[in-house]
């Protein structure tokens, strides 16, 4: 094979970005065969060695492990919590590789949440315009009325912004709350929780039940299971 770019083989070794690896690289911190390289699209093939400072990129080479984890309440969707608290990280027993999660759920908020070691596929998935269909079930305050639901499906002012349109069902109501799903392509900070904000109805429970394909059926809050071949695919 011609071999990849340099760039691309960086960012998708941990979750950087395309660009950053591309300022790495100028910025003459890349090294391939223990040669400084500062040519942005410069060819490499899988048996070269790659260092960024002075540290052989991890993952070249190694397999890439995909994972479907039910995330607990109560855990942070990142590597390390200044704070000391739990992280999804730490639901995952007995995987070597270097796991990252891709896109995040709130220290409350439960649900679907794929976390893989592929840092093309997470980049590809966090992007905004690759637009994930996320579906997330809600316990709200109050009744919802038909109303509040068109204004959640056509968009709210959120930060000055439109949402995008979503698709709200309403499942239930006993008079003081209401159970709900929630479909959302973007991935606003907050985004569910702001939205029913701002329509007056502010959630107490929120699941994200699922995430593209993937839904949650086998698994309960703390168990994770591997994505099968197919189940990939189909994310890709
Ligand atoms: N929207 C939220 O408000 N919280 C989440 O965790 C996910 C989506």
């Amino acid at each position: 094979t011609e071999g990849e770019r340099l760039q691309k083989v960086i960012a998708n070794a941990g979750v950087t970005s395309r660009r950053n690896a591309e300022i790495m690289i100028e910025e003459r911190r890349v090294k391939v065969n223990g040669k400084i390289i500062n040519q942005l699209g410069y060819k490499v093939k899988r048996s070269d060695k790659i260092e960024v400072d002075g540290t052989a990129l991890s993952l070249q080479g190694k397999k890439h492990v995909y994972i479907l984890l039910y995330k607990p309440i109560r855990t942070v969707t990142t590597a390390y919590d200044p704070q000391g608290r739990k992280t999804v990280l730490d639901c995952i027993q007995g995987v070597q590789e270097r796991l990252f999660p891709i896109g995040r759920l709130d220290y409350l908020t439960s649900g679907a949440l794929v976390l893989t070691n592929d840092g093309e596929l997470a980049n590809r998935l966090m992007h905004p315009s690759f637009g994930v269909t996320k579906t997330y079930e809600a316990i709200v305050e109050g009744e919802v009325s038909e109303s509040a639901k068109r204004q959640l499906e056509k968009g709210v002012r959120m930060e000055g912004r439109l949402t995008a349109p979503a698709k709200v069902s309403i499942l239930g109501t006993d008079g003081q709350t209401t159970k709900l799903t929630i479909s959302i392509h973007e991935g606003r900070n907050r985004q569910v929780r702001n939205m029913l904000e701002l329509v007056e109805h502010p959630c107490i429970k929120l699941t994200r039940t699922h995430y593209s394909s993937l839904n949650l059926r086998g698994l309960r809050p703390g168990q994770w299971r591997m994505l099968s071949s197919w189940e990939i695919d189909q994310l890709k």
